[in-house]
Order: C-alpha cells, then structure tokens, then sequence
C-alpha cells in the first residue's frame, strides 16, 4: 500500500471505530464485539480496494459486500456513512422504530447494502448466489464474504463453501472473523472449528491467514486473492473481538453489550476521545 493511500485506510479506520461506539453508546445497548473486530477489514476495502459509488448504490459496475454476520451492522453503517451512502446523522437512529439502520443489516433499509442478512448462516448461500449470478453475466465483479466464526457452526456455511469451490467461484472472497468468541462463550467451547484454514483448504479454498487488526496485511492478502483465478479464495482474519480498546477486549462477555453503568461509559468516552485526536492528527 502506499503511504497515502495506507495513511487514508488508518484514518478510515479510526472514524468507523469511533463512530460504533459512538452509535451503540448513544443506543444503549448492542453487538460491540464483533462490529470492532471486523474495523480494519472494512476500512481497507471501502478504503482501496473496493470498486463502489456512493451516489449511486445500485450501480451496475460495483463490487458487493455481504455481511453475513449481520448483528455487525453497525460497522457496515459507520463504514458506509463514513464513505458517503448515507448522512452520518443517521448513526443515531440504530435500532429505532422506523430506522433505515436496522440492527441487522437490511438491503432494502439503507443504501449500500446488498444483503439482508442475521439469520447467521444466510448470507453464506446469498453471497454463492450474487457470484454466480454475476459470474453468468460474465462480470469482473468481486464479492465480499464476511463470515463469522461462530456463525461456521451453521451446516448452510459448509455447502455455500462448497459449492463456492467446486464452481471454481474465485472472484467471491470469504473473509472470516476469527475473533474466537460467539455470543455464548469461545468458539473452542461452544464447538470446537478444528483448523479453519485446513478446513477451507480442504474445501479446495485458496487460503490465507492474516492478522485481521492489520490493514496492510489485509490489503495484500486481497490482493494475492485477486490474483488466484483458479479456486475460491478465503482469507481467514486473526481478530480480536472487540478490537481496539481494552475495555472492550477484556470484557469477558462482549457479544453484545449494554451502556447502563459508569464503567463502560468512561471506557467509551476515553476511547472515543481518543480515536478523535488521533482522527484530528491523520486530517492534519
Ligand atoms: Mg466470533
């Protein structure tokens, strides 16, 4: 990455995680961990790589993002409003009666998103299907999987990956969030993953594994995963869940939080004011 272009993806970055805990803060409860895990992954693609124009979501030519693990709305939200799709006033309106920003991601809510997704598993199989439909057009569009590691204990996972692979479907990435947690424990508890990139290779999956709080390292992975056209491609990211600020990442129960105690609204406040210097210095 060049230095400017690695300069706006870190200060990308910092918006979109300040703005989640600036929505969820502001919401008073909702998925924290898994939205920070998946920070830098998001900044990256909406930040270089992606092909998109935020005046025009529907636009024919653009890549698409499926955000299978759709309780992380709120990290698709700041991204896109961030970027453009939507004013950033909206961000406040997480989860309200009559939102275009519901909880989980909606395609016929909120510009930009191209899936509806939640029901943890779904948007493994809309992804196969948006890839081939687009591979049957003969576009040279890519799309973006973003699965969750927990969510792998859904069996619809494992035939999308499969059908994924055997049609050879390389230009729809799977990006896994390997922040081994899920909303009942660590995914070595609730059910063990085995290794995933063995798994994902098995499947006849290109697969990297990448430090998933790294935005260059993202950004080369994609990259070596654009070059390979002749399998599917995963990119299994090592997260944190919670990533990005301690409070977060040491709470043992970070699924989905509420803000209803001093603790976690000084937590917030810090890292909020935080991300802003930060912000301020990357803007200078
Ligand atoms: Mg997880």
């Amino acid at each position: 990455m060049e230095e400017k272009e690695l300069k706006n993806v870190k200060l990308l970055a910092a918006k979109v995680r300040r703005d989640v805990l600036s929505m969820l803060q502001h919401r008073g409860y909702g998925h924290v961990g898994g939205s920070l895990s998946l920070v830098e992954a998001y900044a990256v693609l909406y930040g270089k790589q992606l092909r998109y124009d935020a005046s025009n979501p529907h636009w024919d030519e653009r890549d698409r993002v499926v955000l299978s693990k759709g309780h992380a709305g709120p990290v698709m939200y700041s991204t896109l409003a961030e970027c453009g799709f939507f004013p950033k006033e909206w961000l406040n309106t997480l989860n309200d009666g009559g939102t275009r920003l519901p909880s989980h991601t909606d395609r016929l809510k909120t510009p930009g998103v191209d899936a509806t997704t939640g029901s943890l598993g779904q948007g493994t199989s809309e992804a196969v299907g948006i890839a081939q439909a687009l591979a049957v057009k003969g576009s040279k569009n890519y799309t973006y999987l973003f699965v969750g590691d927990g969510e792998l204990n859904e069996g619809q996972c494992w035939e999308a990956f499969q059908y994924l692979a055997a049609k050879k479907l390389s230009r729809c990435i799977v990006l896994i969030d390997d922040n081994k947690k899920q909303l009942d424990g660590t995914t070595d508890e609730v059910m063990y993953n085995f290794d995933l990139a063995k798994k994902m290779e098995s499947f006849g999956f290109k697969t990297q594994v990448v430090n998933g709080q790294d935005v260059e390292a993202i950004d080369a992975a994609i990259d070596v995963a654009k070059q390979n056209a002749e399998t599917a491609n995963c990119i299994v990211l090592d997260t944190i869940k919670g990533a990005g600020v301690p409070y977060f990442e040491q709470a043992v129960s970070n699924h989905s939080m509420k803000w209803n105690n001093d603790e976690i609204n000084k937590a917030t406040d810090e890292a909020i004011a935080k991300l802003d210097e930060e912000i301020e210095r990357g803007e200078a």
